[in-house]
């Protein structure tokens, strides 16, 4: 029988209240000490791991230490210098396209509304939802692959569309839990909800998930 939107939203509230007290310190696990250092990892973190991508920043952003650092720099430097994060000359490119246009379009400031920020070359809702949430405040969501993978299994969602999967859950979470409710769900899919290995007898929302297998 189809779930109704009411259930759903009941469903989403327990599991939100269960992580939250299972993962009360979960945050963003990217280092940075700005907005555009924020801008900067989340680029890297594509196709990347953010444990990888803290052992390249500290070095990178010592070397490179403004937007204008970035944005008037030799690209394949860049690129050598985030070589480690793989698609390193995609992301150097974008990395020195978008600094370029927030030094030279926002006087260096990095855009605080969706509609800028994916404007800036390399940046798509995911960093986007990123630097809004995590700077700014601003209710969002980030899909990435754990939310992707998740959101499925609950049944929440039925589609790998991130954007679709970001719209159907803005209508069954409170936005106030939105940016809390990304970072639960990544410590959850690398502690618990494996990919290819969940641990469902030791889940804490099993009861609540209809792909458990118990
Ligand atoms: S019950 Fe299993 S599949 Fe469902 S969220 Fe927990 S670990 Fe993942």
């Amino acid at each position: 029988m189809r779930e109704s939107k009411a259930k759903k939203v009941e469903r989403a509230k327990s599991i939100y209240e269960l992580l939250l007290a299972e993962y009360p310190n979960a945050k963003c696990s990217l280092h940075y000490n700005s907005p555009h250092e924020l801008l900067v990892a989340t680029i890297l973190s594509a196709q990347s791991t953010d444990h990888r991508v803290n052992q390249v920043t500290p070095g990178l952003f010592e070397k490179y230490t403004s937007p204008k650092d970035f944005a008037y720099c030799d690209v394949s430097d860049l690129s050598k210098d985030v070589h480690s994060c793989g698609y390193h000359n995609q992301k150097a490119k974008s990395i020195q396209g978008a600094s370029l246009k927030i030094v030279e379009d926002y006087g260096g400031e990095v855009p605080n509304n969706m509609d800028e920020l994916v404007e800036l070359p390399g940046v798509g809702r995911k960093t986007a939802n990123c630097v809004l949430g995590e700077i700014y405040n601003v209710p969002s969501m980030v899909i990435d692959t754990h939310m992707v993978r998740i959101m499925n299994l609950l049944k929440f969602v039925n589609t790998k569309d991130a954007k679709k999967i970001e719209f159907e859950l803005m209508a069954l979470f409170e936005d106030k839990n939105w940016v809390k409710l990304t970072h639960l769900i990544i410590d959850h899919g690398r502690a618990v909800c494996i990919a290819r290995r969940p641990q469902c007898g030791a889940c804490v929302i099993n009861e609540f998930c209809p792909s458990a297998v118990i």
